[in-house]
């Protein structure tokens, strides 16, 4: 998911709107935005994509000088429209509205609390527990409501919360999910992604640090911790694969780093090969790296089709492969008769790999070598990223020799757990430098608990 916030501009929700937009890439199963003018909170909401959730007249409708807002990629929780976020809560001690990246470990047994208590739940999101927890708790002040309950989650969270008096930004202990402040003028703006910066004109001044508790209100911005930070653990794969290019992650670019795993990915391997070709898109990066480093020209050798969704949020395994397939085409002229080296940045089933594997041999290609930015994906994620259960996972059941087979390569090559976080370049003490890498290595930065729920389980 992907969340964007600001307070103190007239034309909150306008700029939340173009937020959104450049995070779009985080999710497109739903989005909204909650705006609030100091005496109430309004939301709109949707299924499906910026574009077509918000038209200019109904985000008129939505006034005032602050919003939060939301771009949905379902994991825990079902699909349907009273997951899309922001969760917005009316009441008459003071409503609230939440947004929230990343995913709780402990959302189960909160929840099981709570409803023992007398709390109803609305939705099926792990989500809903933080606006409970925050109004069941016993302290005076919103702040040390608020801040009570975030000490209360374990997993990974990057949260926004709007009140009518001001705008609370937290992100979890371990730092799992990316979050990042700016300021246009006198306005503060919070995005997931720095790209949502340069879209609205914002400037970066700071990451939000793990266990952080910011206060933004007309007085300006009050920094206040929730917790303790825990050993740094932010997800590797918003930078081998779900941040966009321009984005930078703690003062580092992302399409940089990913430049970087190419080329040790071409340290790692000697390939025999004429063309180098990349997945598009969040594989060109790397593929250029990757050429660089090994002197094999990069071509064009697939190109995509921009008006289908990310394949891999589609439902089914039926509906993926179709999706690769109208995705991406290979250019025939590139590939017809040669030996071709294809980069793409991870393997999670496996129905990427193998559909364009066939494709560049159907388009002529002699040979095709496929070289992974990333190591092999062991282990399941609980912290947001859509990588579920061990069954679906091929790495978690097959050799990479017996993958290679699966997919219908010539060879199959992945980087190594150390050579991708030494090329991302993060310097955090600790031999994991900063990185959550539980999916490679099956080493979980936080407690998971019996009754921790899998994306797509709930
Ligand atoms: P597969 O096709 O092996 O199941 O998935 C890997 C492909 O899906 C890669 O091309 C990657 O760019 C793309 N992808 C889409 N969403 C995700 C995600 O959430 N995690 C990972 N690792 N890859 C994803
Ligand atoms: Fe990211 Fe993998 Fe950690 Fe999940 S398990 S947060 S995908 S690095
Ligand atoms: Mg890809």
């Amino acid at each position: 998911c992907g969340i964007f916030g600001i307070w103190g501009h007239t034309n909150a929700a306008q700029l939340t709107y173009y937020g959104l937009h450049a995070l779009q890439h985080r999710g497109q199963e739903g989005a909204g935005i909650v705006s609030t003018d100091g005496e109430a909170l309004r939301a709109l909401k949707g299924e499906g994509m910026v574009s077509e959730v918000f038209t200019p007249e109904k985000l008129e409708k939505i006034t005032g000088t602050a919003a939060i807002g939301h771009v949905r990629y379902a994991t825990a929780g079902g699909s349907g429209i009273e997951n899309v976020q922001p969760l917005l809560f009316n009441s008459t001690t003071g409503s609230l509205a939440i947004s929230h990246n990343g995913n709780l470990v402990n959302a189960t047994q909160l929840k099981g609390h709570l409803e023992r208590q007398g709390s109803i739940f609305q939705t099926t999101s792990d989500t809903e527990v933080l606006a409970h927890l925050i109004k069941r708790s016993g302290y005076e002040s919103f702040e040390e409501k608020a801040k009570n309950a975030l000490s209360l989650l374990k997993g990974a969270f990057a949260c926004l919360v709007l009140t009518e008096e001001a705008m609370f930004v937290a992100l979890d202990p371990n730092g799992l999910r990316p979050l990042s402040v700016g300021k246009m003028g006198d306005a503060w703006v919070v995005a997931s992604e720095t790209c949502a910066f340069d879209i609205v004109g914002a400037e970066f001044v700071h990451s939000v640090e793990p266990g952080e508790f910011l206060i933004i209100n007309d007085d300006g911005m009050r920094k206040e911790r929730f917790a303790y930070p825990e050993e740094r653990s932010i997800c590797t794969m918003e930078y081998v694969y779900f941040s966009r290019p321009d984005s930078d992650i703690d003062g580092i670019n992302i399409h940089s780093a990913r430049k970087r795993l190419g080329k040790q990915l071409a340290k790692e391997v000697h390939i025999e090969a004429d063309v180098v070709t990349g997945v598009p898109d969040s594989s060109i990066s790397a593929a250029i790296g990757f050429s660089e480093q090994s002197g094999i020209p990069y071509e064009l050798g697939l190109i995509k089709n921009r008006y289908v969704g990310r394949t891999f949020i589609q439902p089914s395994q039926e509906m993926r492969e179709r999706g690769v397939k109208m995705k991406l085409s290979p250019v025939r002229q590139v590939v017809n008769g040669k030996r071709v080296v294809m980069v793409d940045d991870s393997i999670v089933r496996g129905t990427t790999s193998r559909r364009i594997v066939a494709l560049l041999k159907e388009a002529g290609a002699t040979e095709v070598h496929v070289v992974i930015s990333s190591p092999p994906i062991k282990n399941p994620c609980f912290y947001g990223i859509d990588i579920s259960t061990s069954g679906e996972l091929i790495a978690a059941n097959n050799t990479v020799e017996e993958m290679r087979e699966i997919i219908g390569a010539d060879s199959l090559t992945f980087l190594s757990v150390d050579g991708m976080v030494q090329n991302i370049g993060r310097t955090d003490p600790g031999s994991k430098c900063g990185h959550c890498l539980a999916c490679f290595t099956g080493e979980y930065p936080t407690n998971i608990y019996p009754d921790t729920v899998l994306p797509h389980e709930k």
